[in-house]
């Protein structure tokens, strides 16, 4: 019978999962990955959570209770950083512990830690956490050095698809391409053009954003997200700061905001930061801050966590799609 991994679709989850799926699937074991994030998963969150942690990181602990009972193994890793001075959130590196220590009964965690900012962690690392995490499910070693090998090029192919290039990007502009889903045009004849930005894990997952992809997408509008933009549209718009945002991605969320702002081409700036996220915090004062330098394009800022109502929510983006249809 095959060994079966558990990952929670939660936090790196929505970075990394081509390559740790591929990574599992290659080495012979049964991937179960949580669902999409419910109500259910989202109780579970609420009450076993600490208090403190922040929204996100509370789903965390959903995702991984619900799947407890499911599987052999969990695979949270502790990832502190892909770059030589940029860094995640600690949180990513302290998960897997805390989780482990406050529920003893979970399957055997597989935390392999990797930080090529605060440990200097390069090939030698990976290849090593390739073949400790290799063992544990065969004795072959070219087994699991294939595995390795096509776990990176599933996951560089999923990051090609996933990023524009510049040239999309002002196809995109210009409305000759759509990014995402298509925009019901029932009530206007031309879409709005918003940027969404967040992190991943929000952008991605409905009960936690609220559904508001499909509610933009229902009022008629057209967004990009964050997450989709050319990475060097973004390293350019870091460039221009005059010190280093080092939370990497904030560097997508900041430099996304930055890069709207400063050339007014879309209708607004739609951006959602989680409840008690720090590096949030910092970001959603810079954005304001630059969004009161460059107002002509308008930014909405809401803050989402486990309170959050629906209909509130959609309250303030229709308000703020009337004041853009008003500008307009
Ligand atoms: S970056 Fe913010 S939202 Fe993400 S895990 Fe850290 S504190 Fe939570």
């Amino acid at each position: 019978m095959k060994k079966r991994v558990g990952i929670p679709r939660a936090l790196l989850y929505y970075k990394f999962e081509a390559m740790w799926k591929t990574f599992f699937e290659e080495l012979g074991a049964e991937v179960i990955i949580s669902p999409e994030t419910t109500k259910t998963i989202k109780d579970l969150a609420v009450r076993y959570a600490p208090d403190e942690d922040c929204y996100s990181t509370k789903l965390y602990f959903g995702h991984a209770i619900y799947l407890k009972d499911k599987v052999d193994y969990f695979f949270i890793p502790r990832f502190g950083s892909d770059h030589e001075v940029n860094v995640g959130c600690p949180k990513f590196i302290g998960l897997a512990q805390v989780l482990d220590s406050l529920f003893p009964d979970f399957p055997e965690i597989i935390m392999p830690y990797y930080s090529q900012a605060k440990a200097n962690h390069g090939k030698r690392r990976l290849l090593r956490i390739i073949f400790e995490i290799g063992f544990k499910f065969t004795y072959n070693p070219l087994k699991i050095l294939k595995a390795g090998f096509r776990a990176f090029e599933a996951q560089r192919k999923y990051e090609e698809q996933l990023h524009i290039s510049e040239q999309q990007l002002e196809k995109w502009i210009n409305s000759q391409i759509f990014l995402n889903e298509k925009p019901n045009l029932e009530k206007r004849n031309k879409p709005l053009k918003l940027a969404l930005v967040s992190h991943p894990y929000v952008l991605n997952d409905s009960l936690s954003n609220l559904d508001i992809r499909e509610n933009l997408s229902q009022k008629g509008v057209d967004i990009i997200t964050s997450q989709q933009m050319p990475r060097s549209t973004i390293e350019d718009q870091m460039e221009k700061l005059d010190f280093n945002m080092y939370f990497s991605y904030e560097r997508e969320i900041l430099g996304t905001i930055m890069y709207f702002l400063e050339n007014n081409t879309i209708d607004g700036i739609l951006q959602l930061a989680v409840f008690s996220c720090g590096p949030d915090s910092i970001v959603l004062e810079l954005a304001s801050r630059y969004s009161r330098r460059q107002p002509e394009t308008p930014l909405l800022q809401l803050v989402i966590d486990e309170l959050s109502s629906e209909v509130g929510f959609s309250t303030r983006i229709e308000a703020f799609i009337d004041m853009i249809d008003r500008r307009n």
